[in-house]
């Protein structure tokens, strides 16, 4: 069954088709739904964390998705360019 409605917990959007149990504060459980290209920006870091001008570089720098690009678009991104395998895993 596929239930386009889910939203992904990393960037808010429907779609989402993976999922984890999670356990939360206080003892919240629950099941989180993912994309799949989402976790793995959140585990590799985004576009600008690539280009080493996020906060983990830079003094004031931010990690949210370049201008005009949803926390998606990005992620998407990310995976294209892994599969592409011109990721810098640094
Ligand atoms: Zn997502
Ligand atoms: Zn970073």
């Amino acid at each position: 069954m596929t239930d386009h409605t889910k939203e992904c917990g990393f960037c808010g959007e429907p779609g989402a088709t993976e999922s984890m149990p999670f356990v939360g504060a206080e003892d919240e459980r629950g099941i989180m739904y993912f994309h799949e290209e989402c976790e793995l920006r959140n585990v590799l870091g985004g576009l600008k964390h690539q280009a080493k001008i996020c906060s983990c570089f830079l003094e004031g720098g931010d990690s949210n998705p370049p201008a005009g690009m949803t926390d998606h678009a990005e992620a998407l991104e990310v995976m294209r360019l892994v599969k592409l395998g011109t990721w810098n895993y640094g």
